[in-house]
């Protein structure tokens, strides 16, 4: 790996330097070519098992642990920084830097009552959620592999520490912000000097003053709505969004308690800490606004109250429009150039009628959506109709469905493009967990091949069929711990 260190040399009182304290018996657990790629990394080496497991230095490594802050749960922690989780610097690939992270690398400053490690399956969740969510065209943090270990660790019960080896073309947090904002009160020349640092590593076309800090507000906005409109249209809830697991590039970040939809189900809830369900599937696009909005009244020492009111004015419609991006192609509506307002709210009613009918008739997310590959949207007798217990709630769907369609020239290439946007396979929660008992076994096989069928969850991979299952009765609806 070869490193540049521009956060580490240019930020030095943003950070702590922190050495991981390494792990017993490390072994590779996965590993992702394609991440590796990014970095130009090609195998996965014993010296660099040794370096990613915090065994030994890695050569040109500079170690530091980020302090930022963040609003959990709605209320805001002064001071959290990376409690867990030890940067290596930017390393140099092909098409641009790239954040190394080991997360479950050891305890830090910031780790407070933590350990500083990481457990087996949450490390393997990650992984498999970083893949997953990237072969999906979703914006995300990359893993390039999991190492797991022989060291015992407590949560609720024993377990054993593992390592992600994050990938991130930043770890700037919204929470990152709001710490010079807030804690450092009075300190608006850090808060400038990261603005400055963000805006020249990673939206280069922006100058470094007022009409480009605008700018810049501006496309966080736009790209975290875009963001959520991509989980909302692929059915992923992140499970907890605090400011503190924003990235500032709109890339999913910061997995834990995440869960792509089984049965459709707008509240739907992932995470076992959050029974009010602030961050339920349906309620995403609202906190995205709100998280913003705490990222804005950070922003308010640099930028005027009025230019950051004007950007967060355009969420919504941002979010809108990518979501009626996303949607009309899962239903094979044509692309509407320049719609009209009320054009968009036809389409939306038809994409919200179809979703009530699928959350009333206990249907599978993806799997309904994929149907629409093999359905004839000539024909006036749907392929999708036997799914449906009120058939005539569903004819009267289909037939405002139809007439918005229009008349389909080449079914078969309707089709392949229906495939190519509505996957197959997602990374269902008892997958994960199948593949999670299997490591905790010894057996990596169901591990290796959940994450290479992931990798092309739009191809039918006839042979993998299992995998694009409904979950068993003892899968359904799994609400997962916080703890990690
Ligand atoms: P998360 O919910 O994973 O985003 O974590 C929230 C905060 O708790 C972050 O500052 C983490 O670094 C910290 N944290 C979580 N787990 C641990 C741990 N086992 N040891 C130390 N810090 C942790
Ligand atoms: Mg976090």
């Amino acid at each position: 790996m070869k490193f540049k260190q521009d956060f580490f040399t240019q930020l030095p009182e943003f950070y702590a330097q922190v050495y991981p304290q390494g792990i017993s018996n490390p072994h590779w657990l996965a590993w992702s070519e394609d991440a590796a790629k990014l970095i130009d990394l090609q195998q996965p080496t014993d010296a660099l098992l040794q370096g990613l497991s915090g065994n030994a230095a890695v050569e040109g490594a500079s170690y530091y642990a980020q302090v930022y802050s963040g609003h959990q749960f709605g209320g805001y922690t002064p001071r959290l920084g990376d409690g867990r989780s030890i940067i290596l610097g930017e390393a140099l690939g092909p098409q641009g830097a790239w954040d190394v992270a080991l997360k479950g690398g050891g305890p830090t400053p910031y780790s407070r009552h933590g350990d500083g490690r990481a457990v087996m399956r949450s490390a393997v969740r990650e992984f498999l959620v970083s893949e997953a969510l990237h072969h999906l065209d979703v914006p995300t943090t990359r893993a390039l592999a999991v190492i797991g270990s022989d060291m015992p660790v407590w949560r609720e019960s024993q377990e054993t520490a593992a390592i992600t080896v994050r990938l991130a073309r930043s770890h700037i947090r919204f929470g990152h912000f709001e710490f010079f904002c807030h804690s450092e009160r009075g300190q608006a020349d850090k808060l400038t000097q990261l603005l400055n640092f963000t805006l020249k590593q990673h939206y280069p076309h922006l100058s470094c003053d007022l009409a480009g800090y605008k700018a810049w507000f501006l496309q966080v906005v736009q790209d975290t709505a875009k963001l959520i409109a991509h989980w909302q249209a692929i059915g992923f809830a992140h499970g907890v969004m605090n400011t503190d697991n924003m990235s500032i590039l709109g890339d999913s970040f910061d997995f834990g308690p995440f869960a792509f939809l089984d049965t459709f189900q707008e509240d739907f809830i992932c995470n076992h800490s959050d029974p009010e369900g602030r961050y339920a599937f349906g309620q995403q696009p609202g906190i995205g606004l709100w998280n913003l909005q705490r990222l804005a009244q950070a922003l308010t020492p640099v930028i005027p109250s009025d230019d950051l009111i004007a950007a967060l004015n355009q969420y919504q419609h941002a979010l809108v429009q990518h979501y009626l991006m996303l949607m009309r192609a899962k239903l094979g509506l044509a692309a509407r150039a320049n719609s009209t307002a009320e054009q968009d709210q036809q389409d939306l009613e038809l994409i919200g009628g179809f979703t009530v009918l699928m959350e009333k008739n206990q249907l599978d997310y993806s799997n309904t959506w994929r149907r629409f590959g093999q359905l004839d949207p000539s024909s006036a007798h749907s392929s999708l109709r036997d799914d449906f217990i009120d058939l005539k709630e569903f004819d009267a769907w289909y037939q405002t469905y139809q007439a918005r369609l229009g008349k389909v020239a080449d079914i078969e290439a309707w089709q392949q493009a229906r495939n190519s946007v509505n996957p197959k396979y997602i990374l269902r929660n008892y997958l994960a967990q199948e593949a999670i008992i299997a490591v905790e076994e010894g057996n990596l096989a169901p591990l290796e091949r959940l994450h290479q069928v992931l990798r092309q969850p739009f191809a039918e991979q006839v042979e993998h069929e299992d995998l694009a299952k409904r979950p068993p009765d003892w899968g359904q609806g799994l609400i997962m711990s916080c703890s990690s």
